[in-house]
């Protein structure tokens, strides 16, 4: 951008990383609303932090509420959505936090924006792959009922679509794994991240 010069400070990513004792990356959990996105980022997190690893969680109730509360679910309102998420996930990742997300994020394109903004060597991407029936039946928030019946629309699922990735680094099908056992391979997936090189 014109007149902007990026601007080199002597307390870097790889600094901060020293002084915590651990890498700083993004997991990404993407999957229908009521995959269970946020109970394994959660259950994730507390393994983490009893590690002393240092994270945050982004989740996409909050920053709704928030940073992103102009924003719609329309197609370019969740592109902007992301990208603001992802220039956030960037400042964490350079703040040394270990960053959860978990955002329905329906789009692939939409995705990969986000690999290049926070760059792909600090993005691992779980798929939380659980049938839209079963999200359905959970109904955690009641959405569904309410998407069913018109009063909401744009909803991923029912009149919006979800493009499902197609190289997640974990895929988590919920009907059949529990959340420790999801816990368990994402913590596995990451361990080399989580080491400084
Ligand atoms: P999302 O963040 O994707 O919208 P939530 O985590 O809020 O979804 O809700 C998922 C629901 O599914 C929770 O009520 C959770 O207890 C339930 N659930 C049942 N089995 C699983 C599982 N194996 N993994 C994750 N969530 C599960």
């Amino acid at each position: 951008m014109k007149h902007i010069v990026q601007q080199e400070y002597s307390v870097n990513k790889t600094k901060r990383n020293r002084r915590n004792g651990h890498g700083s990356f993004l997991i990404w959990f993407t999957g229908l609303s009521g995959s269970g996105k946020s109970t394994i980022a959660n259950a994730v997190e507390a393994q983490l932090v009893q590690q002393g690893i240092h994270t945050y969680t982004l989740d996409g109730d909050n920053v709704r509420k928030g940073l992103n509360a102009n924003l719609t679910f329309s197609p370019e309102d969740r592109a902007e959505n992301i990208r603001r998420i992802a220039e956030v996930s960037h400042l964490m990742i350079d703040a040394g936090l270990v960053v959860l997300a978990a955002f329905v994020s329906p789009y692939a394109k939409d995705r990969e924006t986000i690999q290049k903004i926070v760059g792909y060597t600090n993005y691992v991407e779980i798929f939380i792959n659980t049938p839209l029936e079963e999200c359905e039946r959970r109904d955690v928030k009641g959405l569904y009922a309410k998407a069913r019946a018109g009063e909401i629309k744009n909803f991923t699922g029912i009149d919006a679509p979800y493009e499902a990735p197609v190289a997640p680094h974990v895929q988590i099908d919920t009907m059949k794994v529990p959340v420790a056992s999801a816990v368990k391979q994402i913590l596995k997936a990451i361990e080399n991240k989580l080491d400084i090189q």
